[in-house]
């Protein structure tokens, strides 16, 4: 499946990773860490318990040089 997704029922900001787009370049990794991580494929992925309720997404959005964050609608 190509798109990974939060499922954080706490929040309801949401992000996702599309990991046909993610070059595993690990900048969101490098710049947050406490949201990020490498997944099992070698492609960016969003932690299971990273909070967004204080965030602003189009920031995180912002990191990726190849647009693979999005916010879920
Ligand atoms: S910054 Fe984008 S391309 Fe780089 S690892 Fe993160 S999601 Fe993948």
């Amino acid at each position: 499946m190509a798109i990974e997704q939060t499922n954080n029922d706490q929040n309801k900001k949401r992000l996702k990773i599309d990991s046909d787009k993610c070059t595993s370049c690990g900048t969101c990794i490098a710049t947050r860490d406490d949201i990020f991580e490498f997944g099992e494929d070698g492609k960016a992925k969003v932690k299971d318990e990273a909070d967004f309720s204080n965030e602003d997404l189009d920031s995180l959005k912002g990191l990726c040089p190849s647009a693979a964050i999005a916010e879920e609608q």
